[in-house]
């Protein structure tokens, strides 16, 4: 892998108004990610800066380094109704640099002071610095954390994630989290056809994740976007050859044909219940916050 280069951009603003999810907006820390995992959907918005969607997207790394300050800004308006934000959409908000700039870090302390629930999604294990701003942001609005976990098998790992700290240290993390009083749980996501879909892998995966306390299993499927699918191809073609002419059948378009979906939906709901794991992730939203104006004359 490239060595990374980190650039540094001032924002105009920070939250981006999302339709049809179960959250209402989304903030990414940062742009391209040193993760690096090869089915990333992020990849192509690397595209948009005239960058390419594969080494580039994992070695060249924006740094939003006024997020906090533009997100308490944001926060603060009157007409901020304290929806359901979402961290790590389209970077991951704890890679490595989050050590050095600690912009992830500001961004929860600001969604903890202005009561806004969140819910995050990552594979950085460096999560557990924050245990304290998470289990406040818990109690006062509250925070989903979800593990993004593939396999726990350390060649396809190593194959398919090579810049992700292991499974087994994302899972400890969870289980800290979890001791602390934060919802975290595991997002089986994606499950890759004949890389990570077998069902003793996708068992492997929901045993540990209750064993360590997981308090949700959720699941999602590959989806191969134009570049990304390109960069996919060229995965395939170094580690799994034998694959290329299933996902040429299975991937005409972006998604995976649906009675694959379906079969893979039971399958993980059957483990659910195997493993006494609930499949929602997102928490109730805070009862009864006050109105914006209050709240943020009280801070
Ligand atoms: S950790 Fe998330 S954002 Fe980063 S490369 Fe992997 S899938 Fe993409």
């Amino acid at each position: 892998m490239a060595k990374p280069r980190y650039e540094e951009v001032r924002c105009k603003s920070l939250l981006n108004r999302v339709r049809g999810m179960d959250f209402a907006w989304s903030i990414n820390p940062y742009r391209g990610c040193v993760h690096s995992c090869h089915y990333c959907f992020a990849r192509r918005y690397h595209s948009f800066l005239d960058l390419d969607a594969g080494d580039d997207f994992s070695s060249i790394v924006f740094v939003k380094v006024n997020a906090a300050e533009v997100l308490r800004r944001e926060l603060a308006r009157p007409s901020w109704k304290r929806e359901m934000v979402a961290l790590g959409t389209a970077t991951d908000p704890y890679q490595p640099i989050e050590g050095r700039y600690r912009v992830t870090r500001g961004i929860l302390e600001a969604l903890r002071d202005y009561r806004t629930p969140a819910t995050i999604v990552t594979k950085g294990s460096m999560i557990v610095r924050d245990i304290d701003v998470l289990a406040s942001l818990t109690e006062r609005a509250g925070c989903t954390v979800c593990f993004s976990i593939t396999t726990l098998d350390e060649d396809v790992w190593r194959r398919l994630e090579p810049g992700t700290p292991p499974p087994l240290q994302r899972l400890r993390a969870m289980e800290r989290l979890v001791r602390a009083g934060v919802n975290a749980g595991v997002m089986l996501a994606p499950v890759a056809p004949g890389i990570t879909d077998s069902m003793t892998s996708l068992d492997e995966v929901a045993r540990r994740a209750a064993g360590h306390g997981a308090r949700f299993l959720s699941h999602t499927v590959l989806r191969l976007n134009p570049l990304v699918k390109e960069h996919f191809t060229r995965f395939l073609h170094e580690h799994y050859p034998q694959l290329l002419d299933g996902y040429r059948r299975m991937f005409p378009g972006v998604s995976a044909p649906q009675q694959y979906a379906h079969r893979l939906s039971l399958a993980i709901d059957g483990l659910r219940q195997r493993y006494d794991l609930p499949k929602s992730r997102l928490p109730a939203p805070a009862e009864a916050p006050p109105p914006a104006r209050q709240l943020a004359m009280a801070l």
